[in-house]
């Protein structure tokens, strides 16, 4: 009886990444790939890029596994679209990175060509079918995941009949092509299934499956992201939903995080300096720690000014209020959710470069007075393999 293994596949801002696990769950192989610079015309070929990157993975998983890969996904970053040939499935323009704001020529591109998602062009290369997206990547092209269609307007336009088909994550869209089956020893019956945007995935990762369940994402911002019965949307606080099957995963980045913390001091220090916190003790120190004006969530404030002042002689009484500060931000960003509707937080995950504190993870849980532990997976290559998981145990 051979193990039956799921493939995920995460194409990140600076890398990919891949992850192979078995039906509990278990990691079997996982790797990592630098995006090899390709240039055309003086600007970076993305999409030769990526082509290149995609197969190198499938190579780097070791061959005796191969052929035990049952099912395969991908997640890419949300907002990075690709215009492609509707009849050849060939990118006819550089992509548009999610970071890019939109080149005049393109609206005339757009009227005739259907655009795509990395993670689902990437798909298409595995799997020869075109115009499969999922509804978390089709979210910025308009589609409804509540009415599960476009919007009126959209359908109206010349070009609706490009618009892609929009699937659940994790849906097993067809078999791998044969080509690439026997090129690199893949078996007969391996499906490829619609993907995610990298967020998502990173968040499938933590395997917070329950209403209620959240990912606090302590890197250079604070991200929070919250599993709920109910969906909530609010413009002002750049608050959205992504639809997870039959719940909805409300998320919302304050800019307040890490990066105000490494402003201040070293990683070193922070840890030397954490040494010494006591967490059971509230910090009396009210900062509100920003890079630079302006904050969006859980306050609307394009001037909000940073507060790091009066700082205390005591380093470590500095970092106590910072972190405290940050904590009480985490808690008002959840309680914002909360009063905008959301299913209240009941326990926390935590992600990023701030999770391996533990001095801030025990103030954290005293200020928001739930269960805060460190998420033991956070790769969003490990939540695609999850979906890839997902779409097999559909197939059966
Ligand atoms: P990014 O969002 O850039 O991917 P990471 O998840 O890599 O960020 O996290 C980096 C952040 O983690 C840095 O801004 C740094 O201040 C913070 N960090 C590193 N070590 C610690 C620590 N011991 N305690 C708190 N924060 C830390």
């Amino acid at each position: 009886v051979g193990k039956e293994l799921c493939l995920g596949m995460d194409f990140g801002t600076s890398g990919a990444r891949y992850a192979l696990i078995d039906k509990q769950g278990t990691i079997h192989a996982q790797g990592k790939r630098e995006y090899p610079l390709y240039m055309r015309e003086e600007t970076m070929d993305w999409v030769r890029s990526w082509k290149t990157t995609l197969f190198l993975l499938l190579k780097d998983v070791p061959a005796h596994l191969r052929s035990l890969i049952k099912s395969i996904s991908i997640d890419g970053t949300s907002a990075t679209t690709l215009i492609i040939d509707s009849n050849t499935g060939e990118p006819l323009w550089k992509p548009l990175l999610y970071n890019e704001s939109f080149p005049d020529a393109l609206p005339i591109v757009k009227s005739i060509a259907p655009s795509t998602h990395t993670a689902d062009w990437l798909l298409w290369l595995l799997h020869g079918k075109l115009g499969v997206s999922d509804y978390n990547n089709a979210l910025k092209v308009g589609y409804d995941p509540e009415l599960e269609s476009y919007p009126p307007w959209l359908l109206s336009q010349p070009y609706s009949r490009l618009l892609p088909s929009v699937r659940a994550p994790g849906t097993s869209i067809d078999y791998l092509k044969e080509e690439i089956r026997m090129q690199f020893g893949f078996p007969k019956d391996c499906v490829v299934c619609t993907g995610t945007t990298d967020s998502v995935a990173a968040f499938l990762a933590a395997r917070a499956t329950e209403p209620g369940k959240a990912v606090t994402s302590l890197g250079s911002t604070l991200a929070i992201k919250l599993l709920s019965t109910s969906r909530i949307e609010d413009a002002r606080f750049g608050v959205y939903s992504h639809r997870l099957h039959d719940k909805w995963l409300v998320g919302g980045a304050s800019n307040t995080g890490g990066a105000v913390l490494r402003q201040i001091f070293t990683d070193e220090e922070l840890e030397e300096l954490s040494k010494k916190i006591d967490p059971m003790e509230a910090s009396p120190l009210d900062y509100y720690p920003l890079q630079a004006v302006g904050e969006r969530f859980p306050e609307a404030d394009p001037m909000m000014a940073p507060r790091l002042h009066p700082r205390p002689e005591s380093d470590v009484e500095y970092l106590h209020g910072i972190l405290e500060s940050i904590a009480r931000i985490e808690a008002k960003a959840y309680k914002l959710l909360k009063d905008l509707g959301a299913t209240p937080v009941q326990e926390v995950f935590t992600a990023g470069g701030g999770s391996k504190n533990e001095k801030w993870m025990k103030i954290r849980e005293r200020v928001l007075g739930l269960p805060v532990s460190r998420a033991t997976q956070t790769e969003a290559a490990y939540g695609a393999a999850l979906l890839a998981l997902r779409g097999v145990q559909q197939n059966l």
